[in-house]
């Protein structure tokens, strides 16, 4: 237990500034160019590898050696507001990690999560494939399948998996499908397709409005055959999953709240995800700010115009309020009395402030700010993604309404 301040601690305040200097001084000035080539930023990546942010051991730092739990968010606020798309570049791997980690051993762990990252001299990636097609929001419908093949003690995966970050270029793909499908959610499990497993491919790369430097494709899975030590958590573990499952199909009465493994990842990721967002909206909001207090109109600076500094005082307030949303579901997370509801709250109200503060710097630009000349036009196309992925805008919405009614809200 560590008491909730907020103050950062020595450590903290240490990494905020390291990882500030990097973002202001190797991502921000990379950002336009990545965002216009749309293209994986290679060398921005390998140089956060080269100075440990982009790697194994910060990461377990961050999500592990922290009782307070703020130094991720803390981290991925700055990194975010040197640039959304290069960030996720940075961060996407840590998604596939997420998923080990909430559903692994602590051996497959140790063995998978470092393949994730490679080393500063060569540099891996991770990928974690949930959504679908035709199963975004919708988790419980995965139609990808898994099959165990006793004879072989081999799992074989059938599906396409859709929007998914470092999909195709990734060294591992956490690939959760369905071993039952009339279970649905309860009837799901996660398996490792370890580097160079025959049958995994990349589909269609999407072009996107924002964080183009982030790569997104389809990963197709055809007859994907990976040994049985590759099911994440274990066979007998699953075996008991989906034994209570199909006795709680049968009899609702003894149905016991087993947790997905999509969901028990996107939970523990919400606040990190928010934090993006607050760093997004911090940008825009330090960017027009200045802006207001140099730019000349009838005679003044635009700031000495109420609408324009009142529009920056609700934005700081709401940037305020996003990142005491954030840290108090990180802090919780940690420390106990986390509740969904928390992690949901804070990247609701995080994502729709990222969208409203950066639409509300363009206007403080005025028509500079509609120009690709300036940064806002892109935070703000950036900003997008926080209200979809990692649980749409709609989808905190229904987590927190059935928290706070103890109903099935539909
Ligand atoms: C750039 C990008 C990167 C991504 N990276 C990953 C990744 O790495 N791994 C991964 O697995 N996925 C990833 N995704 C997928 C993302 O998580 C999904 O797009 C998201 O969960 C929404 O699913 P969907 O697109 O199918 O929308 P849908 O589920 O079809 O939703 C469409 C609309 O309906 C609303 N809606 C749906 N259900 C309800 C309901 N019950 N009540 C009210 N409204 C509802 C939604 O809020 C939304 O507005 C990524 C997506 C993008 C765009």
């Amino acid at each position: 237990m560590s008491d909730f301040s907020l103050s950062l601690n020595e450590d903290q305040i240490t990494i905020q500034k390291w990882v500030h200097d990097f973002a202001e001084t190797i991502v921000r000035p990379a950002a336009e160019e990545w965002d216009e080539r749309e293209e994986f930023p290679w060398p921005i990546v390998q140089e956060a590898a080269q100075i440990g942010l982009y790697g194994f051991d910060f990461m377990a730092q961050a999500m592990l050696g922290d009782s307070t739990g703020l130094t991720m968010p803390v981290a991925m606020e700055e990194l975010f507001w040197g640039d959304a798309g290069i960030g996720l570049s940075i961060f996407g791997s840590g998604l596939a990690a997420a998923g080990i980690a909430g559903n692994g051993t602590p051996e497959q762990v140790m063995e998978w999560v470092p393949q994730c990252y490679g080393t500063p001299d060569d540099v891996k990636l991770g990928a974690f494939c949930v959504s679908e097609p035709d199963a975004g929001s919708d988790v419980s419908g995965l139609r990808t399948t898994a099959i165990y093949d006793e004879a072989k003690d081999e799992w074989v995966l059938n599906g396409t998996k859709a929007w998914i970050t470092n999909g195709g270029i990734a060294n591992i793909h956490v690939v959760v499908a369905s071993v039952d499908r009339e279970l649905k959610g309860r009837g799901q499990a996660s398996f490792i397709i370890p580097p160079g497993t025959p049958g995994i491919s990349m589909g269609q790369k999407y072009k996107k409005h924002g964080i183009k430097a982030s790569h997104t494709s389809e990963v197709v899975l055809e007859d994907c055959r990976v040994p049985g030590a590759c099911l994440l958590g274990g066979k007998e573990k699953l075996d008991e999953k989906l034994a209570r499952a199909r006795e709680a199909l049968t009899n609702p009465k003894k149905a016991t709240s087993g947790k997905q493994p999509a969901m028990a990842t996107f939970e523990a990721t919400r606040p990190a995800v928010a934090a993006m967002a607050v760093g997004i909206a911090r940008a825009a909001y330090e960017y027009s700010l200045d802006y207001a207090k140099e730019r000349q109109a009838f005679g003044k600076p635009i700031i000495m115009n109420q609408s324009i500094a009142f529009m920056l005082a609700n934005m700081a307030t709401q940037i305020d309020a996003a990142r005491l949303l954030v840290w108090r579901a990180a802090y919780l997370a940690n420390n106990g009395g986390y509740t969904n509801a928390y992690g949901s709250m804070s990247k609701l109200y995080a994502g729709r402030t990222a969208v409203w503060v950066t639409e509300r710097a363009i206007q403080i630009l005025g028509g500079y700010g509609y120009t690709r000349e300036y940064p806002v036009e892109r935070w703000h196309r950036d900003s997008k993604i926080m209200d979809i992925f990692e649980g749409t805008e709609q989808i905190q919405e229904l987590v927190i309404s059935r928290a706070i009614s103890g109903l099935r809200i539909e």
